[in-house]
């Protein structure tokens, strides 16, 4: 059995699976990712630049660098990638998935059960009342000269929902956790698994599946590694299970 059949066979012998996305899954929708030689670290420190340190106490900094990866995102697209993986919900072999991304793409090509653990954004929020706001609301003000911010109701700080550097783990990192632990069987696609706490959640499951152009600190670890671009290898996947 080569690789990718290697991987559909512990899809389908799973009794229940999650999938663990990172910024590599969306390379391919024209976003970069954070750590290969094209990433974001190439220019900026994101820890510092999306920190929410820099965001209330340097706010020209924070939109002029961190804010920046936040406009890449506007009218980006799901790729190859993030409808296989809503495909292989569709075929009962794929629950809840988890996701570092930022970008909602996972939503867009119509998966459902997404748990976006480092927030999203295409929204932000009022600090002091809690309205939302959609990002280009939140760009127009940024673009008209408001920084930070401020919320037309209340004058509160408007901020992104995305969770940054500096501030707790949502919700939806709780169940993460609960999902794990249903899990026997994880597919991580996209991830250098250097940011914690995500990167501990792999080692919780029985079978692990690794989807990534470069090496991981989990290889050793999996039990199937295929090192390609994530829209190659899940097709490939998927043609395996037809
Ligand atoms: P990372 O940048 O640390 O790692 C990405 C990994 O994906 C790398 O190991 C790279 O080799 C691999 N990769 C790149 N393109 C690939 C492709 N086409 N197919 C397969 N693998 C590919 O990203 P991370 O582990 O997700 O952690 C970085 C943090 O950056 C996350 O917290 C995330 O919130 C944030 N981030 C998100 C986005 C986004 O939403 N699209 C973009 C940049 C950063």
């Amino acid at each position: 059995m080569n690789l990718y059949e290697q991987a559909a066979k512990l899809l389908k012998d799973g009794k229940y699976t999650v999938a663990l996305t990172g910024a590599g899954l969306s390379t391919e929708s024209g976003i970069p990712d954070f750590r290969s030689s094209t990433g974001y670290y190439a220019n900026i420190i994101p820890e510092d630049a999306l920190s929410n340190d820099v965001m209330y106490n340097e706010p020209e900094r924070f939109y002029k660098e961190g804010y920046q990866i936040l406009k890449d995102l506007e009218g980006k697209k799901p790729n190859d990638a993030h409808f296989a993986l809503t495909k292989l919900q569709e075929m009962g072999l794929m629950h809840e998935i988890i996701t570092q991304n930022i970008d909602n793409l996972h939503q867009l090509a119509e998966s459902r059960d997404v748990l976006p653990v480092h927030g999203d954004a295409s929204h932000g929020h009022c600090e002091s009342c809690q309205s939302v706001y959609s990002f280009e609301e939140i760009d127009d003000l940024v673009q008209g000269g408001e920084i930070p911010p401020r919320c037309p109701k209340c004058g509160g700080l408007v901020r992104t929902n995305v969770v940054l550097f500096g501030d707790a783990m949502p919700v939806e990192f709780e169940r993460a956790i609960q999902a794990t632990e249903r899990a026997d069987t994880m597919v991580v696609i996209g991830s250098s698994l250097r940011v914690m706490p995500v990167a501990y959640l792999p080692r919780q499951v029985k079978n692990l599946i690794i989807i990534n152009k470069d090496m991981t600190p989990y290889d050793g670890y999996a039990d199937v590694v295929i090192h390609e671009s994530a829209a190659v290898a899940l097709t490939r996947i998927l043609e395996c299970l037809k």
